[in-house]
């Protein structure tokens, strides 16, 4: 099997301690330059979504912004705009298909096209079984579950027509992996975008387009400084890394899932929780 440069393994580990700057173990860790590429990510107003958006710009790509909060999301690209960046905010409601295939046509003519589709969009009300109403459920479903799809079937299109067509969905722990009270119907949506990715996976591999998930643990961001000091103090003394994710730790993932390099990952997950699933019983965080 070839070898990315000609060293032998104990010269390559030799480089590995070499000086910055030298040989050819750079070029093969070097992620992706997204220069040229187009960057969507709905739910990009705030948090998450504008990591994303602000990581993708710093590394080349054009970002267009989706969202329904329209202030925020013009600042947000204008913030990438005075930072050399090249962003465009769309006004866009994931719940709805007219709104996603406006959005699309946007991104179309602003940009030429899509190459990294990034489904964030989502939200968390809290309702428990007892007095959780139809409504309460619908409301969640509509944007984190329908929205994914409505994106996704907007942009495919373009995203066919890309050479590093890439759909990264921003799941969770909770519903996939853990639970909490307040969040069946969450956890329901969460667990529902990764049984929507193995198919969608499989059905657009033949496009090059790779479909992969990102599960958050508890990122502090707007939405989620709703739920109160409280809540922040005690859930950080439940993760072994004791502090809660910036929003940055998810998007670097979404970095690494639209990389050149993750060409030949798709239908996966990867847990960006400062190993907040791993302890088997609050006894294991004990003395730590
Ligand atoms: P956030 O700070 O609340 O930001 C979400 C953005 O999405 C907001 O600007 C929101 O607008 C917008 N939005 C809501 N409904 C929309 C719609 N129908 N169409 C388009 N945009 C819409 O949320 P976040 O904490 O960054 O979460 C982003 C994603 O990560 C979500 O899918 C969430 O489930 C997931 N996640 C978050 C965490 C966490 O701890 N933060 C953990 C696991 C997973 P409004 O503010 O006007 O509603």
């Amino acid at each position: 099997m070839g070898s990315p440069c000609a060293h032998s393994i104990p010269d390559r580990i030799q480089l590995l301690q070499a000086p910055r700057g030298y040989n050819c173990l750079q070029e093969g860790t070097a992620m992706t330059d997204f220069t040229g590429r187009v960057a969507v990510v709905t739910g990009a107003s705030k948090g998450i979504g504008r990591a994303m958006a602000q990581q993708f710009a710093a590394r080349g790509a054009k970002v267009a912004l989706l969202d329904i909060d329209a202030d925020a999301g013009n600042a947000a690209a204008q913030a990438i705009r005075e930072s050399g960046g090249d962003a465009l905010f769309v006004h866009a409601d994931v719940g709805d298909f007219a709104s996603m295939e406006h959005a699309a046509a946007q991104v179309q003519q602003a940009f030429g096209g899509t190459d990294i589709l990034c489904c964030n969009a989502g939200i968390y009300p809290q309702a428990f079984l007892e007095t959780m109403t139809e409504e309460d459920w619908d409301r969640v479903h509509r944007v984190n579950l329908k929205g994914m799809f409505f994106t996704v079937k907007a942009f495919l299109p373009l995203l066919k027509q890309s050479e590093h067509g890439r759909i990264i969905l921003t799941s969770s722990i909770t519903g996939p992996i853990t639970g909490y009270p307040g969040w069946s119907h969450y956890g329901a949506t969460k667990a529902g975008m990764l049984g929507f990715m193995h198919s969608a996976a499989i059905e657009l591999a033949k496009y090059g387009i790779t479909v992969n998930a990102i599960l958050p643990g508890n990122i502090a961001t707007e939405g989620l400084g709703e739920i109160g000091e409280e809540y922040r103090r005690k859930m950080e003394a439940m993760i072994p890394m004791k502090r809660l994710g910036k929003p940055e730790d998810v998007a670097y993932a979404a970095l690494f899932f639209a990389s050149d390099e993750a060409n030949y990952i798709t239908g996966q997950t990867l847990v960006v929780d400062g190993g907040q699933v791993l302890p088997e019983s609050s006894l294991a965080l004990e003395d730590l």
